[in-house]
């Protein structure tokens, strides 16, 4: 058989032609994956809305030569929440454009990928505030760098492995992680000092799943949760193997 069957969220789109599109999509079998939605730029497509951008699928795909061709999609999950409302449309938009740019084709942590992207799209859409859509945000990146083994160290310094006792650390972007202010000084890197009470905000946001809330995330304001998504981004943006869009979009809605 040429058909196969899996679960994939729509991360984007792009024009095929009059009445075709390209979905780029991440599956949960197989990584990242694309397929052409025939006819469905028309309005009695059968596939319709099901292939708009943040969309959870069931979808049927037929094997090309070159393309895959969407044949059949079920709605797992749209998301519904976050359609009217655009916080949630451009945190959504700049996860998924992260899942886009470090997901694998045929990647074997696919699954967990997936599983993260989905949580991360559910607790987006029932966020009752701007603060939980944010930390369900900072939750992810810190669990997607780890899934793509990039995750950020927040114990100790990076250079001279202590404990810092100082009140304030610098981040690191390069690194990924926090020094302290001696090892700051002799550092070559761009760095950006932040409170220490902050590297506790990350470890705990680090190590709770989404359902979880710890001390720190519940006393988290929007300005604490604002710098730690801006940290966070910094250093997706060096290790990303592609330029993310859509966080120049975030920065022109929030000024
Ligand atoms: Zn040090």
């Amino acid at each position: 058989m040429n058909n196969y069957v899996t679960d994939a969220i729509n991360l984007k789109s792009y024009n095929l032609s009059e009445s075709d599109k390209i979905i780029v999509m991440y599956s949960k079998e197989k990584g990242l994956i694309k397929g052409i939605a025939k006819g469905v730029k028309k309005t009695k497509s059968k596939l319709g809305a099901r292939m708009d951008s943040l969309v959870a699928n069931t979808v049927m795909l037929h094997k090309g030569k070159t393309f895959n061709t969407i044949c059949q999609a079920d709605s797992i999950n749209t998301f519904k929440q976050t359609r009217s409302d655009l916080d949630k449309i451009f945190y959504s938009m700049y996860i998924a454009e992260v899942v886009n740019n470090f997901g694998l084709e045929d990647d074997p942590s696919s699954e967990s990928v997936y599983n993260l992207l989905y949580q991360a799209l559910n607790y987006i859409s029932k966020a009752q505030n701007k603060v939980e859509i944010l930390l369900t945000v900072i939750k992810f990146q810190l669990k997607m760098m780890k899934e793509c083994g990039l995750a950020l160290e927040f114990d100790s310094c990076l250079n001279c492995r202590h404990e810092s006792k100082d009140e304030a650390v610098y981040f690191v972007p390069d690194l990924g992680g926090i020094v302290c202010s001696d090892c700051a000084n002799i550092m070559p890197y761009s760095k950006k000092q932040m409170p220490a009470k902050l590297c506790e905000f990350f470890k705990q946001m680090s190590k709770n799943n989404f359902d979880v809330s710890g001390d720190f995330e519940r006393k988290a304001n929007e300005k604490v949760c604002n710098v730690t998504f801006e940290v966070l981004k910094s250093y997706i943006e060096k290790k990303s193997p592609k330029k993310i869009k859509s966080s120049e979009v975030l920065l022109q809605i929030s000024v």
